[in-house]
């Protein structure tokens, strides 16, 4: 790829998918026929290019979100690899908060199922334009329409069929394109689906290519004047008019144009790459990216311009083959290979020694990337996930992630002393790379706390110790983390004077602390005069109280939703920020100490798909874990139950699950909202 691409033709797009609806064998298609992967690597064969790392492989999901490059029609696709679990929420927020355009990949036989809503509900909040692909036709029981009305009835989408299958099941032979009134079918021979014809449509499928040519004018019509005149008038509407249309509606997200095929059959791909090409926005088509002035507060915007200020997003960080990998989206401005970039988080100017663009199958060295490029960069140490890269001229910060807090861990403890000593540094690593998970010493016991996002996200980690580092360890069973709150207002007052090696230190700190309400978070507020506590001691203050207000008081689990009330307090020439810092914890604790506390617990939301007779059994076990049913609706010979239950209740729920309705039933999890145990 020495040519350098255009931006205009530059699709940077995510494949979002619920597990096993089919996202790796179509990015592996992708691929094979843009022509950057040398043969067709069956997922259950362990294969798949963009499964990179061992743990995916051996459980079939994808977890990571690297990115991966190709070129089709004289577009640059640079796809960005989103996982399907909840569990790993926050990779998903990553990918979502730097792909332009996203396809969402549904199985024509169970349609939207209940993780795909979550992603989806991700998507939205992210504004990504979106299509969908109707994969798996090929399957028994595959059904378009149905699948279609899942995503109007689940998702609140506008779903427009550009396409219509040409036959189903083993039948399924191509797809009839709606925009340009051709028919679409695929060799059955050895060539891979590589060669296919594209001709007149079939006259036993030009009634209904008529119908749906009309359903699908109707919908543009809907959102577009142009079109709606022309359709009312009778007036012929010409391809790229309806394209155009159709691209306008798409990225300003009216419409979510629909496409089928079968992945695993080779049918349907290259008009997927055409519909990406043709329909999903390239970065001139988003909104200009907004980020904030460090200095000043103020709001800066970003607009894909190579000689505007530099403004650069890391969105990922890995630890490949012993080297940190950053992975980064460049929204404005460039970089080059040797070139200096500034860190505001850290502030800090570090170097790159380079730039890599990532394919499925090689890492080519860029001596320059820019505005819309999404690369790898070997030779930040320090930078992290959701770190800014800019210029030291024209600082800024693009807006900051929001992550969960962790819900769920579990204990470790090495199994030998070799394993031990690499503990410290593989766990150091893995927090490099993934900002939700926890790492924590338990004094008490000596054992090191992991927490979380979910049990499989745990797993995981423990799993990739033991695979990437051989770092064995023996594991507890795993607990909720709950949290503390203040129940009522309280006063602590403290007054620290001791000798440390040879000199007296002095602080005196009176504080009031205030319960907020739900979800605010810990703030602090000082009503101090300078006189009574220089301003210079004031970070060391709220330091000590946020620190000691982590570490909880009841049982240790984070005390959260309080506002902080420095009133008064003392200094003299002894005073340093140590002694203010330990001072202002001691007040705390001496508040923490007369005032009532309560706990919080984390309720999931909880989706339970089982069969009709079934039903009785699942809900009346979800009751005795304490959850509270909120729907119950029919969906194809299954009932889906949505209910409420505390995490605390529901290990273990798979296996009882399964023992319930004799393996037919499965079930979605995530987290809902803290609540009072
Ligand atoms: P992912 O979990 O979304 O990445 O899904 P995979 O691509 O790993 O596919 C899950 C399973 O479905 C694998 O066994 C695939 O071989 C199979 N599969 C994928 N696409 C199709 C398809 O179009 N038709 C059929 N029948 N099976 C498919
Ligand atoms: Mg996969």
């Amino acid at each position: 790829m020495s040519k350098k691409k255009n931006i205009g033709q530059f699709r940077n797009i995510g494949i979002m998918a619920h597990i096993d609806a089919g996202k790796t064998t179509v990015t592996e298609r992708i691929l094979y026929y843009t022509g950057k992967s040398y043969k067709i690597g069956e997922v259950h064969d362990g294969e798949a290019v963009m499964d990179w790392m061992q743990d995916e492989q051996d459980r079939g999901i994808t977890i990571t979100s690297a990115v991966t490059t190709c070129e089709w029609d004289h577009s640059l696709i640079q796809i960005i690899d989103t996982p399907g679990h909840v569990d790993f929420t926050v990779e998903v927020e990553r990918a979502l908060r730097v792909l332009d355009g996203a396809i969402g990949v549904f199985c024509a036989v169970g349609g939207v199922e209940p993780q795909s809503e979550t992603v989806w509900r991700q998507a939205d909040r992210y504004a990504v334009p979106r299509m969908a692909f109707i994969n798996k036709m090929d399957r028994t029981g595959a059904d378009y329409l149905a699948a279609v009305a899942s995503i109007k009835e689940k998702l609140g989408a506008n779903p427009v069929m550009i396409q219509l299958p040409m036959g189903s099941e083993e039948r399924f032979a191509g797809v009839i394109d709606l925009v340009a009134m051709k028919q679409i079918v695929w060799d059955d021979d050895d060539t891979q689906g590589a060669e296919y014809t594209k001709g007149d449509i079939d006259p036993n499928y030009m009634d209904q290519a008529q119908e749906y040519r009309e359903t699908l004018l109707e919908a543009i019509s809907e959102v577009n004047d142009g079109i709606m005149e022309k359709y009312l008038g009778e007036e012929e509407i010409h391809e790229k008019e309806l394209k155009d249309a159709i691209r306008a509606a798409t990225i300003s997200r009216r419409i979510v144009p629909v496409l089928c095929g079968s992945a695993l059959k080779n049918k349907g791909i290259q008009p997927l790459l055409d519909a990406i090409k043709h329909f999903l926005p390239s970065p001139l088509d988003i909104p200009a990216v907004k980020g904030l002035d460090p200095e000043t507060g103020e709001e800066l915007a970003f607009f894909p311009k190579k000689d505007d200020p530099l403004a650069a997003l890391i969105f990922k960080v890995s630890m490949i083959e012993g080297r940190k990998l950053s992975f980064a989206r460049i929204y404005s401005g460039r970089l080059e290979t040797g070139s200096e970039v500034f860190n505001p988080a850290l502030n800090k100017t570090e170097k790159l020694s380079r730039i890599l663009q990532m394919h499925a199958n090689k890492r080519e060295r860029l001596k320059e990337a820019s505005a819309g490029d999404i690369i790898g960069i070997v030779g930040l140490k320090n930078s992290g996930t959701g770190d800014t890269l800019c210029s030291r001229a024209h600082p800024v910060f693009l807006e900051k992630m929001e992550y969960e807090e962790p819900v769920i861990s579990i204990a470790i403890e090495p199994k030998t002393h070799a394993d031990q000593e690499k503990l410290e540094d593989v766990l150091g690593k893995f927090i490099i790379e993934d900002p939700t998970l926890k790492v924590r010493n338990d004094e008490e016991t000596g054992q090191t706390i992991l927490s979380g996002m979910g049990e499989l996200h745990l797993e995981i980690i423990i799993s990739r110790m033991l695979k990437e580092f051989n770092t064995n360890v023996n594991v507890g069973s795993p607990q909720v983390v709950y949290r503390e709150i203040l129940l009522s207002e309280e006063r602590g007052s403290a007054v620290f004077e001791r000798e440390i090696s040879g000199k007296t230190l002095f602080a005196d700190v009176r504080i009031r602390l205030e319960p907020l309400e739900r979800g605010a978070g810990i703030a602090f507020e000082s009503r101090v005069d300078g006189d009574r506590i220089p301003e210079q001691y004031l970070p060391s203050i709220e330091k000590g109280i946020r620190e000691s207000l982590e570490g909880g008081y009841l049982k240790g689990y984070p005390l959260v939703d309080i506002k902080i009330v420095l009133e008064d307090g003392a200094f003299d020439e002894r005073s340093s920020e140590l002694a203010f810092s330990v001072c202002a914890s001691m007040a705390c604790k001496d508040a923490l100490e007369k005032a009532s506390l309560g706990l919080l617990e984390p309720i999931m939301a909880v989706e339970v798909f089982v069969p009709d007779t079934h039903m009785g059994d699942a809900i009346a076990d979800l009751n005795t874990r304490g959850g509270k049913i909120e729907s119950i609706s029919p969906k194809a010979g299954t009932q889906v139950v949505k209910a409420v239950v505390p995490l605390a209740k529901m290990f273990g729920y798979s296996t009882a699950l399964r023992s319930a309705t004799q393996g037919r039933g499965t079930f979605s999890m995530q987290f809902s909202r803290f609540d009072r145990v």
